[in-house]
């Protein structure tokens, strides 16, 4: 899964554990502590594992309850 040239550039795909790390879905979004996630040493594009993505889709349908939800400020800039 990692270790790979990356698609855009040069660089290498470095896994990395990153802390927080936001995905936007459909209806919103939806955040993952502690993801590993592949990012490229050069351009830093980054690469998400399946299994990381399915996390995400199985939380933004209801299959599978988050431990804890925050609450986003949002503001409108007119
Ligand atoms: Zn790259």
């Amino acid at each position: 899964m990692y270790g790979y040239k990356c698609e855009y550039c040069e660089g290498n795909v470095i896994k990395q554990i990153v802390a927080r790390e936001a995905f936007e879905h459909r209806a919103g979004f939806v955040i993952l502590e502690d993801v590993p996630v592949g990012i490229c040493n050069v351009c830093g594009y980054r690469y998400y594992h399946s299994t990381v993505l399915r996390e995400v889709e199985e939380i933004a349908a209801g299959n599978k309850v988050p431990e804890r939800t925050e609450a986003i400020p949002v503001a409108h800039l007119a």
